[in-house]
């Protein structure tokens, strides 16, 4: 097959994991700058060029998509879905999947365990925004942060109070939720491909922190997920419409809770705490499913 990675660098681990399984299992497959790439949008034939030539067709796309590049990222996706190539995610389900707060409408729509959530733009009812999600501790989270960078802990009302205030000053999206304490700043990553968890993994936050990112100091280690968990997980990227995700969840006292799902789920960390070919599953998923016209949008909607 022809396959191509959307990804800003080619040294990254991820994408090199990818290219090195595909390249193992007889594949072609060529890594494009999703910035670097360009559309011709109006007329019959779309296509996409790069570094001044027309692209053939692929017959699968891995899009690596990073948060700082959403936008650019779907469109380019988009114009590869129209011109019939495979995503392994498609487009509509990153940008679905990249909106905190309207992932987690459609995850509780689909009865899918959340810590309690809220969210407001009037600055009349904080108070009653905090009793929401049960009073303080509580989190704050920005809409589009990544890498825990956007998400603070509130620990008594009054911070709370404080911290609501400030952030509406800033003019941001963001929403307020219950501080799950019990999962003592340790969360869960499981990697869903298809319909199954292929690998699981919980992350630790380091001493004096409760945001348990790798980016931020958290350490990882191989986790054996209970069946709810594995089931609270695949039903969360289906709803989403993701075929490969990085689903994070919480052990709450009320069972598992999502907290996010991650379109484009680093491998390193996963590859080295359970000691899983993860790329290799991906490259396999791809060749059981990336046949003409699989995709359900081809870039509509
Ligand atoms: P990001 O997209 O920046 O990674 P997350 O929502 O995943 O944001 O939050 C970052 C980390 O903060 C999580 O991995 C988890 O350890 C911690 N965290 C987030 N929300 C909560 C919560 N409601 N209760 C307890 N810990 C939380
Ligand atoms: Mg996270």
């Amino acid at each position: 097959m022809r396959i191509a990675i959307l990804s800003r660098n080619t040294k990254l681990y991820s994408t090199r994991r990818l290219v090195e399984a595909a390249e193992k299992r007889g594949h072609e497959i060529k890594v494009l700058d999703t910035l670097k790439c360009y559309m011709d949008i109006a007329c019959m034939r779309p296509s996409v060029h790069y570094k001044g030539v027309k692209l053939d067709p692929f017959d699968a796309v891995i899009p690596r998509i990073g948060a700082s590049v959403t936008f650019y990222g779907a469109a380019v996706l988009r114009q590869f879905e129209m011109m019939g190539a495979y995503p392994l995610n498609e487009s509509v389900a990153i940008t679905r999947s990249r909106d905190k707060l309207r992932s987690l409408q459609i995850l509780a729509r689909a009865g899918i365990g959340l810590p309690l959530t809220g969210f407001a733009n009037s600055p009349d009812n904080t108070q009653d925004l905090i009793k929401l999600v049960g009073g303080a501790p509580l989190v704050v989270k920005l809409l589009e942060g990544t890498q825990g960078k956007g998400v603070v802990l509130a620990e008594t009302p009054k911070a709370a109070e404080s911290l609501i205030e400030a952030f509406r000053e800033l003019d941001v999206n963001f929403l307020v939720q219950e501080f799950i304490k019990e999962a003592g700043g340790s969360d869960i990553r499981a990697l869903v491909i298809g319909d199954k968890v292929v690998a699981a993994m919980k992350r630790q936050a380091k001493d004096g922190e409760f945001r348990s990112n790798l980016h931020r100091g958290g350490s990882a280690s191989i986790v054996k997920l209970t069946p709810e968990e594995r089931s609270t997980a695949v039903r969360a990227a289906r709803r989403l419409g993701l075929n490969v995700s990085g689903v994070d969840l919480l052990r709450s006292n009320h069972g598992p809770v999502v907290m996010e799902v991650n379109s484009s789920p680093g491998l390193e960390g996963i590859e080295k705490a359970t000691d899983k070919n993860v790329a290799d599953l991906i490259i396999q998923f791809i060749e059981q499913n990336a046949k003409p016209n699989r995709t359900r949008t081809r870039g509509k909607g």
